[in-house]
């Protein structure tokens, strides 16, 4: 029976060491990329003195000025756009909410996870799990949106459906249990996300002490997952880059812009209605004359068709796009007086012009792959991606190449 025992033991122990890779000479040991999202994140929320735990990652490693995101500066886009490399006019996320006459009867919002398991939504893109599951490498999502889709034919190695009320002690208990898994199952890409700060953003507004309590739990989080990596010795092993999708801007409803007195509804549907932004799709009844005077500058607003968004938004070609589109200025919001409001109009929200600073997101890295001590000028967020690939050793060729922006982040 003992003999039984050690052969079963050196059985198991032959099994663990085929699973560790073996490092080539003087090469480190093969590193994991772990991408957190604080939704809502403004870039100088760092400044407030409230995230200790994030700041001392930035101090000890490198923290950019502010992350530009992409148009429009909205959730689903912009996650999207982190693991993808692609501006949402062609991954296809253009917004939260959307419907596409190549997917019938379909509308798309969050609230819909039938629809949002869709593959057809999200194939324009190619999030770096399924890049970095067709190479191979194992990765688990504690939630990101697209994460729970089947995208050209795969999805994250483990996955979990999104659910906004599990606690974030869990979540991060849930990433360092995926940490605890053997070698060569444990896996290299993660994500972890967390929304409190967003919603509180939009609660009460940017300065609002429900946002600045958000950002001591999420810190607190953070430092539990930073606790937890040293007790497992991996903050050696462990890229951690901690990111935002967009800022968060303070609204009021003495800036409201009543649709109502520019939208003339019989010869338009509204086809995206948010505070910061409106869609429109005109009827054959809509006019020249009525054209001339919506697609303008406006006191508080500018309306464009799509293919006269300016190019500086990089938005307006893809098919999902709606022919119509106003954009608000920072702080005032669309409203309809024919329609009663589910929500105040004072607080805050996003969507707006990606040269708002009140857009700005957060991008701080920390970990062996980064320098210790160091800060970038603002980049756009498209250029997150790449470096993630070249982290995984996906990025290999001119495609791959480390951006400029963020290629002084890396250690020597
Ligand atoms: P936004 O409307 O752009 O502020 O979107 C923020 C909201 O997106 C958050 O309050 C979350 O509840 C929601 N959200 C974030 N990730 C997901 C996800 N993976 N699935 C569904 N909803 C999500
Ligand atoms: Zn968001
Ligand atoms: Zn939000």
């Amino acid at each position: 029976m003992p003999r039984l025992l050690i052969s079963l033991f050196l059985t198991l122990m032959l099994a663990a060491c085929a699973t560790v890779p073996a490092p080539q000479d003087g090469a480190p040991a093969e590193r994991t990329v772990l991408l957190v999202s604080i939704d809502g994140f403004r870039a100088d929320y760092l400044d407030r003195g409230l995230t200790p735990v994030l700041s001392k990652l930035a101090a000890d490693g490198v923290r950019a000025k502010a992350m530009r995101p992409s148009f429009p500066t909205v959730t689903f886009p912009n996650h999207y756009t982190l693991v993808t490399g692609l501006r949402p006019d062609e991954h296809g996320i253009v917004n939260n909410t959307m419907i596409d006459p190549a997917i019938p009867g379909d509308v798309f919002r969050l609230s819909d996870r039938k629809v949002l398991a869709d593959p057809r939504w999200w194939n324009g893109g190619e999030p770096i799990w399924v890049t970095a599951a067709k190479a191979g490498l194992p990765t688990a999502t504690l939630f990101w949106p697209g994460s729970e889709v089947e995208i050209r034919g795969h999805r994250p190695g483990t996955w979990l459906p999104y659910d906004q009320e599990m606690p974030y002690a869990k979540r991060v208990d849930t990433v360092l249990g995926w940490l605890d898994r053997p070698q060569g199952q444990q896996p290299r890409f993660i994500t972890l996300y967390f929304e409190s700060v967003d919603t509180e953003g939009h609660n009460g507004g940017p300065d609002s002490p429900a946002v600045n309590k958000a950002l001591g739990d999420v810190d607190a989080a953070l430092g539990q997952l930073v606790q937890g990596l040293a007790a497992r010795k991996l903050d050696t092993r462990i890229d951690l880059i901690i990111v935002s999708d967009h800022g968060m801007a303070a609204t009021s409803d003495t800036r409201a812009i009543d649709l109502d007195t520019f939208v003339d509804r019989t010869s338009v549907r509204v086809a995206w209605m948010s505070r910061p932004y409106v869609a429109l799709e005109p009827s054959p009844a809509f006019t020249d004359a009525q054209a001339a005077r919506l697609l303008k500058r406006h006191e508080r607003f500018e309306c464009w068709k799509k293919e006269n968004i300016p190019a500086r938004l990089k938005f307006g070609k893809h098919p999902r796009v709606p022919p119509i589109f106003c954009l608000a200025d920072s702080g005032w919001v669309f409203t309809s007086s024919s329609r009663p409001e589910r929500y105040p109009l004072t607080g805050g929200t996003h969507g707006y012009d990606t040269a708002d600073p009140d857009m700005n997101g957060l991008f701080v890295a920390h970990g062996p792959s980064f320098r210790r001590g160091g800060s970038l000028p603002a980049f756009d967020n498209v250029d997150v991606h790449p470096l993630m690939m070249h982290l995984l050793g996906l990025g290999d060729g001119a495609k791959g190449a480390v951006p400029d922006t963020v290629r002084p982040a890396l250690a020597r």
